[in-house]
């Protein structure tokens, strides 16, 4: 596998040891050439899935896509990526069980919410907020008061 960081094209495999949950390969992986180490993931792919996005327009489903965007909520935050990477499994194998080959943007994104409110109040709070378009401090404020997470603090942190 290429090197994400440096893009150097022998890498070496450290540890190689399946999940907690045995449904997928952990594999830590290392670059000779700068000393990058990071971690891959062998797991089952069961069925293609097709995304409806709200324009109409339909594209393939991108684990990777689902996983950057739910890696970006939890950037800096202290959740374990073995605990990120089941979540993004159970929201996979939820979708790929449900019997539809075809799914709405609307679906992944309340999926993902439900997934993140488990994992993380903050990352969930920085989700939530882009995927429902807030425009006005007050929408943000009225939704923060129903979801019943001002009192956890969850807005004071920043990066
Ligand atoms: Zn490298």
């Amino acid at each position: 596998m290429r090197c994400p960081f440096c893009g150097h094209n022998d890498t070496h495999v450290k540890d190689s040891r399946p999940t907690e949950d045995n449904t997928a390969i952990r594999r830590r992986r290392a670059c000779p050439d700068c000393g990058a180490r990071w971690t891959t993931f062998e797991r089952v792919h069961l069925r293609d899935l097709t995304v409806i996005k709200k324009n109409g327009q339909r594209v393939p489903f991108d684990r990777d896509k689902l996983e950057a965007s739910m890696r970006i909520s939890l950037r800096k935050r202290p959740v374990d990526a073995e605990r990120v990477e089941r979540a993004i499994s159970g929201i996979v194998r939820r979708l790929e069980s449900s019997g539809e080959t075809d799914i709405s943007s609307d679906h992944i994104g309340e999926a993902v919410m439900d997934a993140l409110a488990n994992l993380d109040s903050i990352a969930y709070v920085r989700f939530a907020s882009v995927y429902k378009n807030f425009r006005e401090v007050r929408d943000f404020e009225d939704f923060i008061g129903n979801e019943r997470l001002a009192s956890e603090g969850a807005l004071i942190e920043k990066d």
